[in-house]
């Protein structure tokens, strides 16, 4: 039975696994480079809270799970409303493929307390502005205050912090797991959790995780008497809060880079005119009425760099050796056991553009993986975030990925 855990990152991903042992009664010690928690792409003014589904296929089901387990998750936390408020959010129908989408996502009946179809007028009445679209309409979308969040999580008496100290290396050692910054040792324990969004491949050299950095902006605008009826969040191809989280200012978001950032561009957080002026259009596709009220009302704005995965799925899960591996490659029907596991070694990294809907559930899953209880999800979305996944698919072993799941053990 492990005691101890190191998490290493301190983002939504490591904040929410630090708490999801902690509740378990581990004591965890979490490393954060930066000297507060919730400074790198978690430490945006505000994270909105909705699903993007698409019909009945597995990321849909990943979506909705995580957007109704965030939810039930963050509640329970009881934060000020300063903090976390379910406000609803409208995704309106703002060109031919949405129509499409959204109707499709409408025809599954799904329950009405999830989301519901709604005309334009209907959705004028909701949103407290014109809207000139139908919309698909979540009820319980939420908003939430990110920084605040991750102090709340952390605050944990089970939770110690290291700040201002980068990891560069672990060794595991058969009493456990060794973490170093240079020849520093900084702490020991019998768990280790890489939850270093973009940094987690310089840790993992043998394992090809496919990850990559791509930048974000959102930008934060001055209500005004008009915008300030806003009642729930409204998304186009981007979103606009309400007014409500400090009575005065929206946050717009966000734009999306189509490159990946280099190492050089990922110390770059500059806010840029071109992002500003992107993320603006967005809102002109929300409502030309709030654009024109808006638009001279920047006041600023904050770039932070998203990590996502080739095939753009969240990595989760226990890890293995990869330079063991691939010079000792199994057989394709090989069992999951016979991999070579790194016993107590986890990651939960790689949440693009959904880190505050995604983390929790995902952190959720490898508490329950490493104290032997029923897993929260199924066995194929399991499968689906393995971060071993691209390993295997390279050495010949896809089956073997699909059958990953089965290597988790209840615990009598
Ligand atoms: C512009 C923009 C808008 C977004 N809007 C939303 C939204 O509305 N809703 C939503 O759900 N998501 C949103 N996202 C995505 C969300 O912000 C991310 O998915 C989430 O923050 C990722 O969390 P993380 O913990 O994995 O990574 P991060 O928050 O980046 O945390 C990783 C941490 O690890 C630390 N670290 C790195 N290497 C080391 C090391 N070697 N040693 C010690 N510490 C280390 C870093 O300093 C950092 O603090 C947005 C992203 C962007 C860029």
């Amino acid at each position: 039975m492990a005691n101890t855990a190191i998490v290493i990152g301190g983002g939504i991903a490591g904040c929410s696994s630090a708490y999801a042992l902690a509740k378990r009664d581990i004591e965890v010690t979490l490393i954060e480079r930066n000297s507060e928690i919730a400074s790198a792409a978690s430490g945006n003014p505000l994270a909105m809270l909705y699903p993007r589904l698409s019909g009945d296929d597995l990321s849909s089901q990943f979506a909705l799970d995580s957007y109704l387990y965030s939810l039930a998750f963050y509640q329970s936390l009881n934060l000020p409303t300063t903090d976390f408020s379910m406000c609803g959010m409208l995704q309106t129908v703002f060109n031919a493929r949405e129509l499409s989408r959204i109707k499709k996502v409408a025809a599954h009946n799904y329950p009405t307390s999830v989301l519901q179809y709604v005309s334009h007028d209907e959705a004028s009445a909701i949103a407290g502005i014109p809207i000139d679209h139908d919309a698909l309409y979540f009820p319980t979308a939420a908003w939430i205050q990110p920084k605040n969040l991750c102090k709340h999580l952390t605050q944990h008496p089970n939770i110690t912090i290291i700040n201002t100290q980068q990891v560069s290396q672990f060794i595991k050692q058969a009493h456990g797991f060794e973490v170093y910054s240079q020849k520093q040792l900084l702490a020991t324990a019998d768990l280790l959790i890489i939850a270093n969004a973009n940094d987690a491949q310089q840790l993992l050299p043998d394992l090809p995780l496919h990850t990559k950095a791509v930048r974000g902006q959102v930008s934060v605008l001055d209500s005004t008497i008009n915008s300030r009826k806003v009642n729930t969040i409204i998304c186009s191809d981007g979103y606009l809060s309400p007014s409500a989280y400090t009575a005065q200012s929206h946050c717009l978001g966000a734009s999306f880079s189509d490159t990946e950032a280099s190492a050089t561009e990922l110390r770059d957080v500059t806010p840029t005119q071109a992002d500003h002026i992107s993320n603006l259009n967005k809102l002109n596709n929300i409502s030309p009425a709030l654009y024109q009220d808006l638009k001279q009302n920047l006041t600023g704005g904050r770039v932070s760099y998203r990590c996502t995965t080739s095939d753009y799925w969240p990595l989760v899960g226990e890890l293995i050796d990869g330079a063991n591996l691939t010079k000792n490659p199994v057989r394709p029907s090989a069992s999951p056991e016979s991999l070579p596991w790194i016993s107590g070694l986890y990651i939960n990294a790689a949440h693009g553009s959904k880190g505050f809907t995604n983390a929790p559930l995902c952190a959720e899953l490898l508490a329950s993986m490493i104290c032997g209880l029923p897993l929260p999800i199924s066995n194929e979305l399991v499968c689906q975030l393995n971060p071993n996944r691209f390993l295997l698919k390279a050495l010949g072993l896809k089956k073997l990925a699909k059958a990953i799941a089965s290597h988790h053990k209840i615990s009598g």
